[in-house]
Formats: structure tokens, sequence, C-alpha cells
């Protein structure tokens, strides 16, 4: 007897991104079950009476991508609270939707953009001013910020946080206001300090607030394709930032399979916060949906480098990154290190082999993230290790800062990805995302595929790039790889998760500088549809 699917998708171009020969690489049907994939070679043969058949018209499906580092908790939790301009690419669009924001909020509401955009992805080539924010917003205060660049307020939002030209240098307020040539403040301020310092004074949603706003995310993900997320906590993201994701997980409401890398929440807190970790917590505990993986991303903070700034990697502070990660494997925990500069990483691999020959971690999937300065005369050593790497499109805003810091030709080959994938160091693809770079999938793909920044440049030389089946294979069935998850989720066979999205085109033949503007139009997580465009009409 012939069991009978819940659900088939038929009369489409379903990529499977199955290994070896466990199926077709393209079937046209898949019968879904329950929360699992039941066939792709014989799916219409299990329709029956009750069975929710879906014609797909041509429409290509692929497996439910799975970002594999992006600070989801972080930005989940003030959601709702922000206006995205990841997906817009002129500035008019961007006042447009500040503009309409404001309109739904009442008067003296904060708007606010945080990060996520470059100026360059719009047309007008630059950010908002504070006057073209008077003007389009009046009576709100509004905050937009630029990755971690700079900030612009408008008038209402400097005389609510009583910011003035006299004010500034009367108050400790860190350094950054920009000046005019009479020696007025423009409304933009740049610098780190003072982003961390604006945040501060920016109302904190409440938790209710903070589980409407996870759950929202999870349903953006869900438009565009993505049913994984592995999140790299983020600065000042300590333990309590995790509350309402968990609660969103509690009520059945997150509809992103999220996998947690925690770490200490700032300097100094490392020793009691990773005791803590350790103590309690044991390796990958939790379900389908919500998972602790592992530790990660910040080990040390005193260690967490940037393409421009390298950090202290001297004889203490790797001292201190040892003790933690000597733990780590002692109690068999998967570790995702931050790393930019090749010294660092020279340094890492030193030391996760000289780990390695106390307590083996071969088995346990340690990964370097980012991690731009890594090349194919690395592979055979991360592969002894059985070490993978976790890359983002991070160049796709900061390409041209990266060229500025360390040249041409070193980011021209900066990852070695082609070679490293090839040499078969696992790769996992992802963003980021959300203050420095898009949480847009597709766009993030579309820059593993030209290394072209959204100024146009290209800065990963072509024979580094990756093949569009290369490319969604680490966007989907390698991410799971990276949280012991090959096995149930990734590809789209019998067995595995019925995580799958029907894209608005197919990502295959629409033309590569398109791609970021796919979306998708049904997307299926554990066999229940979480998003739904109404454009297949079933
Ligand atoms: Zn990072």
């Amino acid at each position: 007897m012939t069991q009978q699917a819940d659900i088939v998708l038929r009369g489409g171009k379903i990529t499977t991104m199955a290994l070896g020969s466990s199926a077709p690489e393209t079937v046209d049907s898949i019968a879904l079950l329950g929360s699992e994939v039941l066939s792709v070679t014989d799916a219409e043969a299990h329709i029956g009476n009750g069975t929710h058949v879906i014609d797909l018209k041509g429409a290509r499906v692929v497996p439910g991508l799975i970002d594999s580092h992006v600070h989801f908790i972080r930005a989940g939790r003030t959601w709702n609270d922000e206006v995205r301009f990841e997906n817009l690419y002129s500035l008019k669009d961007g006042l447009h939707a500040l503009a309409e924001r404001a309109a739904s909020q009442k008067a003296g509401t904060w708007i606010r953009v945080i990060g996520g955009w470059d100026e360059h992805q719009f047309a007008e080539q630059r950010g908002p001013t504070r006057e073209e924010l008077d003007q389009v917003i009046p009576n709100h205060p509004v905050y937009v910020q630029m990755q971690y660049d700079y900030a612009v307020l408008n008038s209402l939002g400097l005389k609510t946080l009583g910011i003035t030209t006299e004010t500034i240098d009367k108050t400790p307020l860190p350094e950054g206001f920009e000046k005019d040539s009479e020696g007025s403040i423009t409304g933009k301020a740049s610098g780190m300090p003072l982003m961390t310092w604006f945040y501060r004074q920016l109302p904190a949603p409440s938790y209710d607030e903070q589980v409407e706003s996870t759950v929202a995310l999870s349903h953006e993900f869900a438009r565009l394709g993505m049913t994984g997320a592995i999140d790299g906590g983020g600065v000042n993201t300590g333990p309590e930032a995790y509350a309402a994701v968990y609660e969103a997980w509690r009520q059945g409401r997150l509809k992103t399979r999220v996998r947690l890398f925690k770490h200490a929440t700032r300097a100094g807190t490392e020793q009691a916060d990773y005791a803590g970790y350790l103590r309690f917590g044991s390796p990958r505990f939790g379900d389908d949906i919500l998972r602790f993986s592992g530790i990660g991303e910040v080990i040390m903070y005193r260690t967490h480098d940037r393409i421009a700034a390298p950090a202290d990697y001297g004889e203490e502070a790797m001292a201190e990154t040892r003790e933690v990660l000597l733990e780590c494997a002692r109690k068999g925990w998967t570790v995702q290190i931050h790393v930019h500069q090749r010294e660092f990483f020279l340094k890492l691999l030193d030391l996760w082999e000289e780990i390695d020959s106390i307590h083996p971690i071969n088995q346990l999937r340690w990964s370097f993230v980012h991690a731009e300065s890594t090349y194919l005369e690395d592979a055979e050593r991360l592969k002894k290790l059985g070490a993978g790497l976790l890359f983002q499109s991070l160049l796709r805003y900061n390409g041209e800062y990266a060229v500025e810091a360390w040249g041409a030709d070193r980011v021209a080959h900066s990852p070695e990805l082609a070679d490293l994938w090839d040499a078969g160091v696992p790769i996992g693809l992802g963003s980021d995302a959300m203050r420095v770079a898009s949480y847009n999938p597709f766009a993030s793909l579309e820059w593993f595929l030209t290394g072209k920044t959204v100024r146009g440049n290209k800065t990963l030389d072509e024979k580094y790039l990756l093949d569009r089946h290369r490319a969604l294979r680490g966007y989907t069935q390698v991410g799971a790889w990276f949280t012991h998850e090959e096995n149930v989720r990734g590809q789209l066979v019998p067995g595995q998760y019925a995580d799958l999205a029907v894209l608005s085109e197919d990502y295959f033949t629409i033309p590569t500088d398109r791609i970021h503007t796919l979306t998708s139009d049904l997307t299926i997580v554990g066999g229940e549809i979480v998003w739904d465009s109404g454009a297949l009409h079933h």
C-alpha cells in the first residue's frame, strides 16, 4: 500500500542537492509526509484524497536556505522597531519607507534604521541628510545608521537626546559629531563608541515586543526562502539576549531552525560566562527548531579583530584563548571563531593542532568565521583537524574598504574560495547580517558568484568565485554540516526535513546581476507552509 503524502509539489524544477546517488540532482515533483520528504522519484504515486497538491508551473524549488553566520538573535529583539533598507536601491525609496513607518506610529515614536545597508546601493550613492529627514519625518525622532560607519539624526532626534551644538562640547559624549563650516553639528555622527551610546538612548522594546519581533524576523527569513540560521552571538549579546527566541520557540511560533553559538557578554566576563555555559549546557542541546550548538563567534574580546584593525594576539591573549578552547574540546563542544587577520588565523591553527593532540577535535567540526585570509596552502591542515570555513558576503559592502586596508592584490585572493572548496574543506556561506551586511541570501549569493561590491567593483578574482550550484550548496547542504545535521537537512531527499523554497524566478537561469531580486513564493519548514506569496494559487 503506497503511503499517502500530506503535500505533493509537482511540475517544477526541484534541485535536491542530493549527495552521491541518494537521489537525482533535479526532479519535477516531491512528496512530503509529516515533517519529512517522502519521495522525489515517484512523488505523484503518493497522491491520495487527503493530499494537498501544488502545481509549480515550472518553478525552481531549492532546499531551504541556511545562513550559516548571521546575527538573528540580536536583530530579532528589535526587528519590528526598525525600518530596513537592505532591499531598497534608491534613497528616495528609503525616505519613503521611513515616512510610511512614521505615518503608522504615533508622533514622538522613534523611527530607526540600524545598519544592514550601504549608501552605494542607492542610485543617489549617498545616505539621507538631516534636512531630508526633517522634511520627510518632522514629527518623529529619527536615527539612521549605516553599518558601523555613521549615523544621521533628524532635528527632533537630536532634540530628544538633548544634543545641540552647545551641549556636545560640555557633556561627556563620545567623539564623532560632524560639524559644518560654522561649527554647528550637522546631525551626522560616526564611530563605534557613539553608535553604542546611541543604542543605549533608544527606547528598548518590552519582553513581549522582543518576542513579536523575533517571530516577525523569522517570517521575513521565510519570505526569502531561508529555513535556517546559525547565530554567532555578537557584541553585547549575553545570556539575557536569548529570552525572546526561547519564548517564540516555546510558543511554537519560531519558523526558522536557529542554531545558537554563544559567547561572553563583553570583555572581562569571559571566564565566568564560559564556565557557566560549559558547566550547565551540553553540546547540541535542543530540538529540531532551536538548539544550542556551540561556542563562538568571539572567544576573548581582546582578540576580536577587524579587516583594517588587527587585535591582541599576544602571549597572554592566546593563553586565555587556549584555556577556553581546551575546555570546549575536553567537553566536546563545537567552536566557531571570528577571524580576519592572517596572523591570528595561523596562531589559532597552531593552537587547534596543539589542542587536538590533547583532546581530539577532528569530530567536533570547529570552524573559522569570515577568515578572508585563508588560502589553498591551509587546506591540508584544516582537513586534518576536521575543520570548516564559514564565509560571508561582507565584501559586497566593504570590498573597497578591504582594498584600502590590504591592497587589491591581497583582496583579489582573499579567500581562495573555489580552490579551498575543490580541496574538500567544508565551506558554509552566509551574510554576517544584520548590521554590516544584508540578510538577503540572494544578494549574498550574487556576491559569491560575482565578487562585485554594490559600487560595482570586482574585488575577488574570477578564478576564486563559485558557480551557481556550489554557491547554492554552500547555502544549503553544507550549512547543515556545521551543526552535525547533514543527515537530516540541507537536501531534498527521503528522510530529510521537508524544508524547501519555491523561488520567484529560476536561480539557475536568471541573469547573475538580478539574482538579488529573487524571493520565495512558498517556503516550507518541516512540512509546514510558513510563507506563501499567493503566486501559486494552490
Ligand atoms: Zn564576526
